[in-house]
């Protein structure tokens, strides 16, 4: 515990980067204490007369919400995706959440186009060659030219708009799918609107999902979806593992009908050691870190125990957004 006044901040091991850091953030302004969340005793412990737990990729299912203590509040997500949470549970238990959507876009989108680029140039098998003596360019396999392709781009919220504007010069055209996003706005950044996911699918080279992990969308990536990519295309997710059925992709990989897959996210994280994916061809692998600079980290920590402490004071907040309101926060905090 640090800090005398104000209200008890329970961090989850390993959610907002380094203890001393965060204790000094709000030194004046919360007590903070740290501990394990795997299982519900460890929530019980954990939340023992705190005000708001942080959690990042923890899972927060109902069974946990419930076993928290009830003198917490506030949930407060040190991330974006909120597929991790139970937020009835949470709304059940009045308790408000909050994530920070904003607060990695650059770093996630950048990481998207280094593994669309490593991935389209064969940039590790290249270096293998080196480090192994030489090479011939006869042996790195398929190598499109960019700028005769089409990228399309699965999901255009505030990542996948980064992204496309990012890769647009690399690409002779970009096509994105996203039913909540007017067909005006894609036209406007310089791509062209598809109306389903199937003409995406079918007309890219490189296809990239920035779409949300949700009941509707778990598995919208499956055998059938890669199976309508074109021949030698490339796959990149750095959106959740939950989108894509990972022994088909493995399965298409082997077979060649996809050239390459650049992943960040996984199903199941860490990556099972018996993973098809472990085993599959020209597949890069990142470990879920397309959010990682020491900015978007020193941010992720800064704001979003800024908006928890906002929350339990019942002022709005300042950086994130509120995903979960709750009947004893004012109006003006709900806004
Ligand atoms: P966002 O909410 O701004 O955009 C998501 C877009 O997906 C929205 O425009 C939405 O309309 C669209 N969408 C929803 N369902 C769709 C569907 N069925 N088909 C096509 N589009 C659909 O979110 P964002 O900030 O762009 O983040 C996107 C995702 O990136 C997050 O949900 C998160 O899972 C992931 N992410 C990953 C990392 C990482 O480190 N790998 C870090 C941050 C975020």
């Amino acid at each position: 515990m640090t800090g005398d006044t104000g209200p008890t901040i329970a961090v989850a091991h390993q959610s907002i980067g380094d203890p001393s850091y965060v204790r000094d953030l709000v030194a004046d302004r919360a007590r903070v204490c740290f501990g394990p969340l795997t299982n519900d005793a460890e929530a019980a412990a954990l939340t023992d007369g705190a005000d708001a737990v942080i959690v990042t990729l923890q899972p927060l299912p109902a069974e946990r919400i419930q076993a928290f203590a009830p003198s917490v509040r506030v949930i407060g997500r040190a991330g974006v995706g909120l597929d991790t949470i139970d937020l009835d549970a949470a709304a059940a238990r009045k308790i408000a959440v909050v994530h920070e959507p904003t607060y990695a876009t650059t770093e996630v989108a950048n990481h998207a186009c280094a593994l669309t680029l490593a991935v389209s140039r064969r940039i590790v098998d290249a270096g293998a060659m080196v480090s192994g003596g030489w090479g011939l360019c006869s042996d790195l396999g398929p190598m499109p030219d960019l700028s005769t392709c089409t990228l399309g781009v699965i999901g255009f919220g505030a990542i996948g708009r980064a992204y496309a504007s990012r890769m647009r010069p690399f690409f002779d055209c970009v096509i994105a799918f996203d039913p909540a996003t007017p067909h005006r706005d894609i036209l406007d950044s310089g791509a062209h609107p598809a109306r389903t996911l199937e003409e995406v699918l079918g007309t890219s080279d490189v296809v990239s999902l920035h779409l949300p992990l949700l009941p509707e969308t778990r598995g919208i990536v499956g055998s059938a979806q890669l199976g309508a990519m074109r021949r030698g295309a490339i796959l990149v997710n750095v959106s959740r593992g939950g989108l894509v059925d990972e022994v088909a992709l493995a399965d298409a990989l082997t077979e060649g009908h996809l050239s390459g897959a650049g992943i960040d996210v996984f199903e199941k994280e860490p990556l099972p050691a018996d993973s098809a994916l472990r085993a599959a061809p020209n597949l890069l692998m990142t470990p879920h870190v397309a959010w990682f600079s020491d900015q978007a980290s020193n941010r992720m920590a800064g704001w979003t125990m800024d908006d928890v402490i906002c929350l339990l004071e019942n002022r709005p907040v300042t950086h994130g957004r509120l995903a979960v309101g709750a009947e004893w926060l004012t109006v003006e905090a709900k806004g």
